[in-house]
C-alpha cells in the first residue's frame, strides 16, 4: 500500500461529501476504503426519523467490500463541520469490530492531534490497544 493510496482515501471522501451535499454549510460526512485491489469504495450514511435506526458512515463501503470478496486495508471517515473544514475522525468501537474482520493490520485515518484535519495512518491494532480479543492471542502473556 503506497502513501498516496491513503491520502486518496481522504480525498475521496471529502469529495463525495461536496458532491452529494453541495451546500457547504451543511455539516455531512463521508467514509472511503481501500481495496486490496487498489479500489477505493465511499459511502455516507443517510439521516433517519429516527436517529437509533442511523449508522456509521462506512458502513456502505464495508458492505460494499463484502458483496465484491475483497479485503479492507484501509479506511477514512470525514467531517465536513464547517465551510472548507473537514475534520478526519477515527473509526468507532463498532466499526473498529467490523474492519477487524479483515485482520489486524487495516490501517485506519485518526486525526493528527495537531491538525484534526489531517489524517494519520495507524494500523487498527494501534487504535485499539486493547482489543477484547486478544486475550485469546497465540502470544499472550501468561
Ligand atoms: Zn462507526
Amino acid at each position: 500500500m503506497r502513501e498516496s493510496q491513503l491520502d486518496a482515501l481522504a480525498s475521496a471522501a471529502r469529495e463525495l461529501i461536496d458532491t452529494r451535499f453541495p451546500d457547504p454549510n451543511d455539516v455531512e460526512g463521508a467514509a472511503a476504503m481501500l481495496l486490496d485491489d487498489g479500489t477505493i469504495l465511499t459511502s455516507t450514511s443517510p439521516e433517519a426519523l429516527n436517529p437509533s435506526t442511523q449508522f456509521c458512515h462506512e458502513v456502505g463501503a464495508f458492505a460494499e467490500a463484502h458483496k465484491r470478496g475483497n479485503p479492507v486495508i484501509a479506511s477514512a471517515c470525514v467531517l465536513r463541520e464547517s465551510v472548507h473544514r473537514y475534520v478526519i475522525l477515527s473509526p468507532c468501537g463498532i466499526c473498529m469490530e467490523r474492519l477487524i474482520t479483515h485482520g489486524p493490520d487495516v490501517r485506519v485515518a485518526v486525526p493528527e492531534p495537531t491538525d484534526f484535519t489531517n489524517p494519520r495512518w495507524v494500523q487498527l491494532e494501534e487504535a485499539h490497544p486493547y482489543y477484547w480479543r486478544n486475550v485469546w492471542s497465540t502470544d499472550r502473556a501468561e
